[in-house]
């Protein structure tokens, strides 16, 4: 399996220009900074293991991986931007946080470390790579059975368009423009149809719903509106 086979280079080649500002919480990242908390809390919320093995897949500079360390699991993470990891590492070490970040595909993890984690988180990454399934598959794989899986991505309806493209990228600038194509999102049915193929069954599912007036989010379950989030649980 290449390394590359089921990566965008363009997509990585834009997330290498932006490594240097995943710790600015006042920069293009502060959307990720300010709903890390609520994704955090769903995460472990979803987690019945004590001191769980987690792999974060597509980790980016660590902002959840680091979060989930100080929330006690033990945390191996993965993503394909080598300038990204650079500051990945450099964070948590000034941070004293102990997390394992390798330059890896989540297809070879699942090839070497198959049946090995208790959750795989799988954050914003998705609608960025040619093909999901293959991704959300590799996931499944390299969990333990009865793990939990849990994906967040951006729905592909003209609302989310309207918001997570037209305001936030253009209207509000919270988020670099050219962050999210409109082609690669993805419909929550096409998400569970991917993961029930790959021996995941949906859990739950809920939305991080942005009110522009308080400039807040908060976790709407049940919910699969503009951002979203799905946990799904490995088959015994
Ligand atoms: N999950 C992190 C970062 C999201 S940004 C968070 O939510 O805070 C998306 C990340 O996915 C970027 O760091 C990018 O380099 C990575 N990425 C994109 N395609 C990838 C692939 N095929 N394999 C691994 N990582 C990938």
């Amino acid at each position: 399996m290449n390394l590359h086979s089921n990566a965008d280079q363009a997509e990585i080649a834009k997330f290498d220009r932006l490594s240097k500002i995943w710790w600015d919480t006042a920069g293009k990242m502060r959307m990720l900074h300010v709903i890390n908390p609520l994704r955090a809390r769903f995460i472990s919320d979803q987690i019945d293991v004590p001191n769980p093995k987690i792999l974060d897949v597509g980790c980016g500079g660590g902002i959840l991986s680091e979060a989930l360390t100080r929330s006690g699991a033990r945390v191996t993470a993965i993503d394909l931007s080598q300038p990204t990891l650079q500051a990945a590492r450099l964070h948590a070490e000034a941070h004293g946080l102990e997390i394992d970040y390798r330059y890896l595909s989540v297809e070879q993890m699942a090839s070497t470390a198959a049946g090995s984690f208790d959750a795989v988180t799988c954050m914003e990454m998705l609608e960025h790579v040619p093909q999901p399934g293959v991704v959300i598959d590799a996931c499944a794989r390299c969990l333990k059975p009865g793990g939990r899986a849990i994906f967040s991505t951006i729905n592909r309806t003209p609302k989310a368009f309207l918001f997570a493209i037209v305001a936030g990228e253009y209207l509000l600038r919270l988020l670099p423009r050219g962050t999210h194509h409109y082609r690669m999102l993805i419909r929550p049915w096409e998400l569970r149809e991917w993961a029930r193929d790959s021996g995941l069954e949906f859990s739950l599912s809920a939305s991080l719903m942005y009110n522009p007036l308080t400039r807040k989010f908060q976790v709407a379950r049940g919910k699969e509106d503009v951002n979203y989030m799905a946990c799904f649980i490995k088959n015994e």
